[in-house]
């Protein structure tokens, strides 16, 4: 039984403890770190080549084939085939963008975006929500929870929804979830809880009580979410007919999403299936740029395991002290606690990693060059784009390199942020982005005001041409 060769084990190297893939922690119960879904490759029946998986681009009826995270099920195999809960998640694609490319400052072709806005509830959230799902399903659980910054509470109300399968309880904080995402969970029909809080707020009631009720949490401290997530970079060396770029840049918030992308990477190293691991940025914004400050002013470091802890500790107590809170447009990464924290450090490590903060303007502008370029996104998203920039200006990524970008939600999560970006000119900021403290847009499309005349409007079209 393919179960019996997945477990669960603690991060810690001075603890290891494993855990049947049957039980359901959100932490190590012995020392309280993370934990990992591990598996014992020698029972199972791993591809020689990730070539291999391209026999299931011919039996796309199966269900498990057409998912763009279950036709590499044997690389994430904690489940038998009929647990498996998915939506058809993960048909995403990976695009060149000359555009963005000469954006950033790399060579034509070099700059590709990974476009997981694609997804059924538009954000790259349901590559991990389908194996949190099949976890959650494999348990017996009648209810599902989640913290959410708002993809998170998106991802999780349509499993629920889609499938039946649960009951979904969404703990959102009570400010600046954007429009789109609210009105997701909202329609696929889960209890929606505002907390009158942030999400660091959202995240501790969440998981008291899941601790408290028998109810299944989701958010990214789940092992079995991250175990999806892998698939992302599957899907990114697919693109490139199984070749590593050389860079993957990805933004950073509870830091699940760069945790699984070096986990996918030291596993397959392990296995033979690629030579080369490509090398890891990870991009904080300004206004919450806890691992940029911990990884780049500390010099924390995963240490093989052996994090320096006291340092991190007395961080968060001065973070707290302050009363300091995360603060910025990208919503999806305004996280001052990031869960996932010490899974990033050793992803990190892995991956010969770096780690840079960019600011809102920064953000936004690289924004409106992704949506120029036909891939939109949300402002998060964007981060990655903009943090690419900030590498390649720094002669940390080199013109000649090849970069991936995650584009992580789709454009039409926000349009509040994309409408007041483009209505906005040099010295005359939207209201809006301007309280949030915006002070400089370079590529806004402003809307045209006209008549409703047509000999105007062809003379305004004359003007454009
Ligand atoms: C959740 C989310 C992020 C942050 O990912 P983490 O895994 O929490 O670091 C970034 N962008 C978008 C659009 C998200 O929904
Ligand atoms: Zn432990």
């Amino acid at each position: 039984m393919p179960t019996n060769s997945a477990y669960q084990v603690c991060i810690n190297p001075t603890c290891r403890k494993t855990f049947d893939v049957q039980e359901v922690h959100s932490g190590c119960p012995a020392c309280g770190n993370l934990l990992d879904v591990a598996y014992d490759w020698n029972k199972l029946p791993v591809p020689k080549s990730l070539r291999d998986f391209e026999a299931r681009w011919s039996t796309q009826q199966n269900p498990l084939d057409y998912s763009g995270v279950w036709r590499f099920r044997d690389l994430l195999r904690f489940a038998s085939d009929d647990q498996i809960v998915t939506i058809g998640e993960g048909q995403t694609q990976l695009r060149p963008s000359n555009s963005v490319a000469k954006y950033v400052g790399v060579n034509d072709g070099n700059l590709l975006l990974q476009y997981e806005g694609l997804n059924p509830s538009g954000s790259f959230k349901d590559n991990g929500m389908t194996a949190a799902s099949t976890h959650a399903r494999m348990v017996g659980a009648k209810m599902t929870a989640c913290a959410s910054t708002g993809n998170t509470s998106a991802s999780l109300a349509i499993y629920g929804g889609a499938t039946g399968l649960f009951d979904v309880a969404v703990f959102v904080g009570s400010g600046k979830i954007a429009f789109g995402k609210l009105s997701q969970a909202l329609d696929y029909g889960a209890a929606t809880l505002q907390i009158q809080g942030d999400f660091d707020d959202a995240l501790k009631q969440v998981r008291d009580v899941c601790a408290r009720e028998k109810i299944y949490l989701c958010n990214s401290v789940n092992p079995f979410r991250l175990e999806g997530q892998k698939s992302i970079m599957y899907r990114v060396l697919e693109g490139l007919n199984w070749e590593a770029p050389d860079w993957i840049v990805v933004p950073g918030g509870n830091l699940g999403n760069s945790s699984a992308f070096g986990k996918a990477f030291a596993e397959m190293k392990e296995l033979g299936l690629i030579k080369r691991v490509p090398r890891l940025a990870v991009i904080n914004a300004a206004g919450a740029n806890t691992l940029h400050q911990l990884f780049n002013q500390q010099s924390v470091r995963w240490n093989d395991g052996h994090t320096d802890d006291a340092k991190i500790d007395t961080f968060f107590a001065e973070m707290d002290r302050d009363n300091r809170r995360a603060s910025t447009l990208a919503t999806a990464i305004e996280i001052n606690r990031p869960v996932n924290l010490k899974k990033c450090l050793r992803a990190l490590a892995v991956c010969d990693g770096v780690v840079r903060e960019v600011s809102d303007d920064d953000i936004l502008d690289a924004k409106a060059k992704v949506g120029a370029g036909g891939f939109g996104c949300e402002p998060a998203s964007a981060a990655s784009v903009a943090g690419a920039k900030l590498l390649r200006e720094q002669g940390i990524i080199a013109p000649s390199e090849r970069v991936v970008c995650i584009l992580t939600g789709h454009q039409l999560k926000d349009p509040n942020a994309t409408v007041g970006y483009h209505s906005s000119r040099p010295g005359e900021i939207d209201e809006k982005l301007k309280s949030a403290g915006i002070t400089e847009v370079k590529f806004p499309n402003r809307p045209i005001q006209v008549a409703n005349d047509l000999e105007k409007i062809l003379s305004v079209l004359r003007d454009l041409g």
